[in-house]
């Protein structure tokens, strides 16, 4: 009786731990997908920026976020030498 219980027990340990494990992937998928980042508005820059802070923003008047994917294809945005780290 007492061994069954413990078997139960370590089972439903290990469901959790896996559900777990699945629930925190899930999560940073997630966060990818929706990285936000800085971007001028205005026709004369060409770069985004991970950080509205960047010194290559401080002369920007616009600052707009908006998600990378639409920096990318909607604004041609390239990363910013300063505050995007390209690995
Ligand atoms: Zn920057």
């Amino acid at each position: 009786m007492k061994r069954t219980t413990l078997l139960f027990a370590a089972t439903l340990f290990l469901l959790f731990t896996s559900f777990g494990n699945n629930y925190q992937q899930q999560k940073n998928n997630e966060t990818k997908k929706d990285t936000s980042v800085y971007i001028c508005y205005s026709v004369s820059v060409e770069a985004y920026h991970s950080t509205a802070s960047c010194k290559d923003l401080s002369r920007c008047k616009e600052i707009i976020k908006v998600n990378l994917a639409d920096a990318l294809k909607k604004y041609h945005r390239k990363a910013c030498k300063f505050c995007v780290s390209e690995k």
